[in-house]
């Protein structure tokens, strides 16, 4: 399908885009690398009047250790989070979870920012970092806000953001040498998950479990209240509304809640 006609820019700067995004408000839809939005746009499910590009300002594409965190500019591909050399050390559920996600080719062009503004509750980075238990920096004209990631989502494709926000900046704790791990199941290789789990320090990010991407919170309170791995693991599904879809049934989705939880919590514990 071809998209509705619009106008185009590319501002060379931050504060540039942020602008014209100010001025053209609910009209305007940023392009970052276009892998959600342009798919959205040809099914006319959005017909923005003007496309703000912000794909190639390196303003915001970054990796950087800040004190106890990390700032991870929000126009970084997933290829860079995948090769970053300071997230393998620091940070290495993300560069896991990236290397997940589609092909190369969606991985090249895809950025962070998009993929947690796009808020796809299958979507398997969001899940990640709600699971390192991040922070999302959102910025406009009228100043900057940090955003924790479990407060961020509000719905379906919805956030908290505001016409006139951008994400600029995804903040996350580093990990280092504590225990993680992400379990994307799929029928084929490049799918989307059917469920995935991302498990880092007691907290369990999951994918395609409901409406957001959501914690699996009946398991992390009872991992810290001393339950087994097997015991928390099979209340991963509770407080979630998985969908019914061609993929899979919610039952089904249930199950694979439990199990993948299973699984990863085991990884992250090593046994
Ligand atoms: C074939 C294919 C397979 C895929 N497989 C997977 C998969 O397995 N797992 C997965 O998680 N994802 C998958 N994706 C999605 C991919 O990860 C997207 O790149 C990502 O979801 C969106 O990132 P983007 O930079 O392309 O955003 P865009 O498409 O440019 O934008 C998406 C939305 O976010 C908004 N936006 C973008 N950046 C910002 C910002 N900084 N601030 C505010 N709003 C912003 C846009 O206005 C738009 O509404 C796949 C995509 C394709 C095409």
């Amino acid at each position: 399908m071809i998209p509705v006609g619009f106008d185009y820019a590319r501002p060379d700067s931050l504060d540039g885009a942020l602008a014209l995004l100010a001025e053209h408000g609910e009209d305007a839809t940023v392009l970052a690398g276009g892998h959600s939005l342009l798919p959205v746009m040809k099914l006319r499910l959005a017909a923005p009047e003007l496309v703000i590009d912000i794909g190639k300002l390196a303003e915001l594409q970054y990796v950087r250790l800040d004190g106890d965190e990390i700032a991870i500019g929000a126009g970084t591909r997933h290829r860079t989070l995948e090769a970053s050399e300071e997230l393998a050390a620091e940070c290495p559920l993300l560069p896991a979870v990236a290397r997940t996600v589609g092909d190369p080719q969606v991985r090249h062009r895809g950025t962070l920012g998009g993929s947690l503004a796009h808020a796809d509750p299958a979507s398997d980075l969001p899940a990640a970092v709600l699971a390192l238990g991040g922070t999302v920096v959102l910025r406009s004209p009228r100043g900057e806000r940090q955003v924790p990631i479990t407060g961020f989502y509000t719905g379906v494709f919805s956030s908290v953001k505001e016409p006139d926000e951008l994400i600029v900046e995804i903040r996350v704790p580093r990990t280092g040498g504590v225990g993680w791990a992400y379990e994307k199941f799929t029928r084929r290789a490049n799918d989307w998950a059917i469920v995935g789990v991302a498990v880092v320090d007691g907290r369990v990010g999951l994918v395609n479990m409901g409406s957001t991407p959501l914690r699996a919170s009946a398991t992390e309170a009872a991992l810290a209240d001393g339950a087994s791995i097997e015991e928390a693991a099979v209340l991963a599904d509770q407080r979630t509304e998985p969908p019914n879809d061609l993929a899979a049934t919610a039952d089904y989705r249930r199950h694979l809640a439990r199990v993948l939880t299973r699984r990863a919590l085991s990884t992250a514990a090593g046994v």
